[in-house]
Parts: C-alpha cells; sequence; structure tokens
C-alpha cells in the first residue's frame, strides 16, 4: 500500500509567533483520514516546532537543504543540522528554488545523494512551466528532471524517495490542474519509474501533487488512483483548510 501524504510548504512565512500560533490551531485539529500529515516551517523556527508539535502525529519536516556537509557555504543548512534538530524528512526541487535560486538538476541530484546518505527522506519536486504545457512538451520536461535528479540512485534508494509533481504554472495562481490532468501525469511519472526500476517499484512510490490544492478541489484529486496525496501551499497557511484537505481523501 504507497502512504498517503499532505505535506504544508509554508514557503517565507510565519515569524515565531506566528508559527506558534498556526501549529497551537492544527494540534488541536482532529484527523479523519490516514494521511501521514507534515509541516515545513522555515528553518528559524524548526526546534521551536518539534517543542510544540510534541504528542501529535503531525510531522515536521525541512523545505531545502545543502549538498555539502559542513564548511564555507554562508547561509546555508546542511542535512547533519537538519537532523540534529529532530527532521527527518527535506523538501528538495521546490520550483521556486530551481526559479529563484537557479538549482539545476544537477545540483539537485547532489543534494539528493546528500539527504539519503544521512537517512533523510526526500520529497523531490518537479513541474513544467506554462509554455511547455502549452507546446505540449510537458512530459519531456518532467520525465528528464526525474532523470536527471534521481535515476543515479540505485532502486533501494527509493523507499525514502517521495515524488511531488508541481507544474508551474499552478502555484500560486489559483490556477489548478485538472484532475485528469494531474491523474494523467503521475500515470506517466510512475510509467517512466517502471521502465527505469519495474513495476513493483513504480507502485510503491507515494506521488503527490501540488498546485493550488484547496478544501474545494481536493476530493476530486486526491481521488485519482494515481495521485497519493498533496503538496500544498498557500491552504496550509490556514489550519481549517489545510486539515479539510488532510481529510479529504
Ligand atoms: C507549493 O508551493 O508547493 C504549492 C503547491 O503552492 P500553492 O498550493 O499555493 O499553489
Amino acid at each position: 500500500m504507497r502512504k498517503q501524504i499532505v505535506a504544508g510548504n509554508w514557503k517565507m512565512n510565519n515569524d515565531l509567533p506566528q508559527t506558534e500560533s498556526l501549529l497551537a490551531e492544527l494540534k488541536a485539529k482532529k484527523q479523519t483520514s490516514n494521511a501521514e500529515v507534515m509541516v515545513a516551517p522555515t528553518f528559524t523556527n524548526l526546534h521551536h516546532a518539534f517543542t510544540a508539535l510534541k504528542g501529535s502525529k503531525i510531522e515536521v519536516i525541512a523545505q531545502n537543504m545543502h549538498f555539502a556537509a559542513n564548511g564555507a557555504y554562508t547561509g546555508e543548512i546542511s542535512a547533519s543540522m537538519l537532523k540534529s534538530v529532530g527532521v527527518k524528512t527535506v523538501i528538495l526541487g521546490h520550483s521556486e528554488r530551481r526559479e529563484y535560486f537557479n538549482e539545476t538538476d544537477e545540483i539537485l541530484a547532489k543534494k539528493v545523494d546528500a539527504a539519503l546518505a544521512n537517512n533523510l527522506r526526500v520529497i523531490f519536486c518537479f513541474g513544467e512551466v506554462l509554455a511547455d504545457r502549452k507546446s505540449g512538451n510537458h512530459e519531456n520536461v518532467v520525465g528528464s528532471q526525474i532523470k536527471n535528479g534521481l535515476f543515479h540512485l540505485e532502486a533501494s534508494a527509493f523507499k525514502n524517495i517521495v515524488l511531488a509533481y508541481e507544474p508551474v504554472w499552478a502555484i500560486g495562481t489559483g490556477e489548478t490542474a485538472s484532475p485528469e490532468q494531474a491523474q494523467d501525469m503521475h500515470a506517466f511519472i510512475r510509467k517512466t519509474l517502471s521502465n527505469k526500476y519495474g513495476a513493483d517499484l513504480a507502485n510503491s512510490v507515494s506521488i503527490l501533487y501540488g498546485g493550488s490544492v484547496k478544501p474545494n478541489n481536493a476530493q476530486e484529486i486526491f481521488g485519482k488512483p494515481d495521485v497519493d496525496g498533496g503538496l500544498i501551499g498557500g491552504a496550509a497557511l490556514n489550519a481549517d483548510d489545510f486539515f479539510a484537505i488532510v481529510n479529504a481523501f
């Protein structure tokens, strides 16, 4: 059985008091689905988040990390630093990292290696821009992001990989891929995995959808057979909305 996952990416939002109050609201929510629930506060609040969520099943995860173990990389955070505050899962390759911080497939492959070497689980993000979708090139783009970022890995590494398909044109825009567009792409992603590693592995990897998932569209998107959950941006900043999505399975 593949894991169902709903992960909230808070991005560069919420200072410490705001983080503490949102976490208190989330901790008080009732979960009726079996999904694994995760939230990714900013680095400075990770330690506090673990304290605030003690006794809750909500996992605290990180939004990014550097590939180096340590050294002269001012402003960066390593895998072992994340581990030292209790992080077990890290988001890598978010489109905002790719676009605004020039994270290439090559850099991301190194980050994936560093995370796995430190026993961190990776939520690996990828997705096409609008021009690729319009020109019909979206599968090629997504296929090469997956191959370049992950296909150097041994099959056994995939037990610690979650995939997140996030069409860039749907992130923060209010524009969602239709449930059918999401399903088609998720099926393509699973086929791509299957061609390289075999059907058993492909069927064991959770593939999340991200891009303007809201309480009013989550159920239909999560109802598609190859969609195993969501990576949530804007709606993760509101406890009611986030838990409506968590409970949409
Ligand atoms: C995201 O940034 O990962 C995301 C999916 O954002 P939003 O839900 O706001 O589109």
